[in-house]
């Protein structure tokens, strides 16, 4: 098997991808178009194998110390009175709340920095465009000197450029008509060990989460049709947000203040992304730019370390790209549909738009909280997949 491999994104994907390819002994080069590592982001939940993936990383004590402290969820109504609750110690793995909660960025530094000592990082640069041969392929960057690569992987996430280079139109995204921001802002005196869920009619959420900084982790969902909101900038998006937020009850005002001044502002137009193959010759997409399947499914963090895995670790047995890329794509391509099968109805029904709506789901979510059903209802809440056996690479690596 051909031995130089880049990767270009340095988040969760690049990063878990990259440390496994260097303990296969694979020589690895990391592109991030960031001038610097990205460490913003909040709350992701680490479910199944992806805890797994941690735990044969010799993470699994780390990501523990850097938990968000989240007892579990709570959905309360305008005068913060609890209508339902989740608690994570009776729930597990499965509930709203994970067993392995952690912080985006805490999560892709604990990644990165093993993986920086093992492999080549280069920031502030991207692909501009490959030419492939049967056995190598011919890389230009913006900022540096061509180069040439045996495989290149792709995780520069959901709105990946170098897949619409490589895959021209084969990307059907599915619009989740779902509109979110995330962003850190000061605690307040109503802030517990629990997230507190608020939903205002319109389709509008409010999900303000504790973290291990002692701060709030603040989420804003909002039921709208995509109209091109993921290129405005951070301003124009934080405007669009204050807009539809601006009479909603609660403790909204006090989010908005905190969406206006924050500094890690990140902002999505939920999409998912539909590829029918994920390999074209020796290019192979990884993580959010093969599958986003939106916060909305709780598993992208799951699945970019699931995928990081297995993609490595197919490179390691096999003889060939292509046959590690059929094996990726046979292992990864059930569990991605699973996660990505979240139905479009699900955040409409969990997000009203009107008054009658939004007292049904109180009414639902009174019944779904009690003792005995929520063991149930935590499966809908977090749209539950069944995990994958990972195989055991390390056993049957050829390096
Ligand atoms: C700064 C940030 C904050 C986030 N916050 C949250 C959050 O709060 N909640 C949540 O659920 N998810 C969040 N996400 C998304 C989450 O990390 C992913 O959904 C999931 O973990 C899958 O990760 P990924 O590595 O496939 O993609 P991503 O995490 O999206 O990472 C893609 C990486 O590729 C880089 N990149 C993009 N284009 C190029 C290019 N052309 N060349 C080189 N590099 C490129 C990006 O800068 C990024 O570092 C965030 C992502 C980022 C980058």
């Amino acid at each position: 098997m051909p031995r130089k491999i880049l990767i270009t994104g340095a988040s969760i994907a690049g990063n878990c991808a990259a440390w496994w390819l260097a303990e296969y002994g694979f020589d690895v080069v990391v592109v991030e178009k960031a001038p610097l590592f990205r460490s913003g982001g909040q709350n992701v939940d680490v479910r199944g194998a992806g805890h797994e993936v941690i735990r044969r990383m010799g993470l699994e004590n780390e990501v523990k110390a850097r938990n968000t402290g989240e007892r579990g969820s709570v959905w309360v109504d305008e005068d913060n009175q609890v209508i339902a609750e989740f608690d994570a110690e009776d729930l597990g793995d499965d509930g709203p709340t994970a067993e392995l909660e952690i912080l985006r960025g805490d999560l892709a530094s604990l990644l990165y920095e093993p993986a920086r000592s093992r492999a080549t990082f280069r920031f502030g640069d991207y692909i501009t465009g490959i030419t492939q041969t049967s056995d190598a392929i011919t890389v230009t960057f913006a900022e540096s000197e061509p180069e040439t690569f045996d495989i290149v992987i792709v995780a520069e996430g959901v709105g990946s450029s170098t897949r619409e280079l490589v895959f021209p139109g084969e990307n059907h995204p599915r619009w989740m008509d779902i509109t979110m921001a995330y962003y850190t802002m000061p605690k307040g005196e109503t802030d517990t060990d629990m997230g507190r869920w608020y939903n205002a009619t319109g389709g509008r959420g409010i999900l303000l989460r504790p973290g291990p900084d002692g701060q709030t982790h603040a989420f804003l969902t909002a039921q709208a049709k995509p109209k091109g909101e993921e290129s405005l900038g951070v301003n124009e998006q934080k405007a669009w947000m204050y807009e539809r937020f601006r009479d909603a009850e609660w403790e909204a005002s006090r989010a908005l203040e905190g969406m206006m001044i924050a500094e890690d502002f990140y902002f999505d137009v939920l999409r998912q992304v539909k590829m029918e193959r994920w390999a074209n010759g020796r290019v192979v997409l990884l993580g959010d730019a093969a599958w986003c399947a939106t916060p909305l499914a709780g598993i992208g963090t799951t699945l970019a370390l699931t995928g990081a895995y297995v993609l490595a670790g197919e490179l390691s047995r096999s003889e060939s790209p292509t046959a590690a890329f059929a094996a990726y794509d046979a292992l990864m391509r059930p569990f991605v549909e699973q996660g990505q099968g979240v139905p479009k109805f699900a955040p409409k029904l969990l997000n009203p738009r009107s008054r009658l709506g939004l007292a049904t789901l109180r009414g639902v979510m009174r019944v779904l909280g009690l003792p005995g059903i929520r063991e149930a209802a935590s499966a809908l809440l977090t749209g539950k997949t069944k995990d994958i056996d990972l195989p055991n690479y390390r056993a049957t690596s050829t390096s």
